[in-house]
């Protein structure tokens, strides 16, 4: 497929000089990303973020943010025990990082419809392969059983609770139970695992203390969810959330057993907008290399050939790094309009890089990620399950 040859056209190459590489780039800073990883596994342990089976809190890294399975080993690797697996959000990115070598998956989303949920029994299949897949009707659930049974395999099952974000999830703590029963009676090929209490739409909330405030809402749902099953004397081993915003709430908070934060490795312009309070945030370890293709100074601005093709706007612009003074405007699908209000204008064919405003829809639009350890290029990667998801 000539579509597919070219976009392999590789944009660096290992031990190449950053400035070098060809842009509009996605670009990730190692040693920030280590870093990250480090702080993640010091807040989980240091803390003693404690789950309700006694055990340090897990982490599971949501690979949505970067789609990328080399990067899925990578964190698997830095983080070592402290992490159990990643999760998933599309079925076709657990298919591509277990055909990577990923041992441990969890699609925190629902699965459908029966095409899909053939797919899902067939990478069920896969050997030393532990998937979880979240669910939130029994028809689905009973769907899922029969392609199981289908093939002679087992998978995990989370119930999926709505806990505010009104997305997926069963409205109710009885419900919860209710469909927990349903997964219960095919047992053998369903394992019931527990439940997801994820809301993503608290992650920005910006104060700490709103954040917290909002955090202590969601686990009185999640002690009422509790209450339901053990009245039902229903035993859950998994209690799964948490975002890069509240994950260190929600692991305080003693009730759930893993957090799955995803941009936290990389950071962006929408959560460096949150208030972090006492805990240490992130190094921004990703960034979008962009050229100046043009200069208009009577006007003091430049043009990088980087627009909204090469990185998301949804969130608002992003920020110019080192550079706060200068503001991005979308010039079109492949032109960024920068303001520079004072001091010398950058010249045609000078680099800037650009600190995403959201990290997963930004990853989405690469196909290649350069990887970098101060100035040179150690790595590059492909962005292997990018795309919609399908
Ligand atoms: N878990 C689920 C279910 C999500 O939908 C998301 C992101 O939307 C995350 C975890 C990770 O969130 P973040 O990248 O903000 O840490
Ligand atoms: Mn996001």
């Amino acid at each position: 497929m000539a579509g597919r040859a070219a976009a392999k056209v590789p944009i660096a190459r290992v031990g190449q000089a950053l400035s070098r590489v060809g842009t509009p780039a996605l670009v990730l800073d190692l040693d920030a990303f280590d870093q990250n990883a480090r702080s993640l596994v010091h807040q989980m342990q240091v803390f003693e973020k404690r789950g309700p089976n006694g055990k340090t809190v897990a982490l599971r890294p949501h690979a949505k943010a970067h789609k990328c399975s080399a990067l899925a080993l990578r964190q698997m690797d830095l983080l070592g025990s402290a992490a159990v697996g990643l999760g998933c959000q599309t079925l076709a990115e657990a298919e591509i990082l277990a055909s990577a070598g990923l041992k441990d998956l969890t699609i925190t989303n629902e699965v459908v419809p029966i095409d899909k949920v053939q797919r899902l029994a067939k990478l069920a299949k896969t050997e030393g392969l532990a998937l979880g897949v979240c669910v939130d009707s029994a028809v689905n659930v009973r769907q899922i059983s029969k392609e199981l049974q289908a093939v002679g395999a087992t998978i995990k099952v989370l119930v999926e609770c709505n806990v505010g974000q009104n997305r997926c999830g069963v409205e109710t703590a009885e419900e919860a139970v209710e469909l927990a029963k349903v997964v219960k009676a095919f047992d053998g090929v369903l394992d019931f695992d527990g439940y997801q209490a994820y809301h993503g739409a608290i992650q920005h909330v910006r104060g700490e203390a709103e954040r917290s405030a909002e955090c202590r809402k969601v686990a009185e749902k999640v002690v009422a969810i509790n209450a339901a099953f053990d009245t039902a004397g229903i035993k859950c081993n998994t209690v799964t959330g948490g975002g890069t915003g509240t994950f260190l709430f929600d692991a305080g908070s003693g009730l759930y057993t893993e957090v799955q934060p995803g941009s936290y490795f990389f950071g962006d312009v929408d959560y460096g907008k949150n208030d972090w309070g006492r805990s240490k945030g992130w190094t921004q370890s990703l960034l979008v290399a962009a050229t100046v293709i043009s200069r208009n100074p009577s006007r003091r601005t430049v043009v990088v050939d980087a627009g909204l093709k090469a990185v998301d706007l949804g969130s608002g612009p992003p920020l110019v790094l080192g550079e706060e003074q200068w503001s991005f405007a979308n010039g079109g699908d492949e032109h960024g309009v920068v303001t520079v209000p004072e001091g010398d204008l950058p010249e045609v064919g000078e680099r800037m890089y650009l600190i995403p405003s959201h990290v997963d829809p930004t990853f989405n639009m690469h196909r290649q990620l350069v990887c970098v350890r101060g100035e040179v290029v150690e790595d590059v990667l492909e962005i292997d399950a990018s795309g919609p998801g399908f």
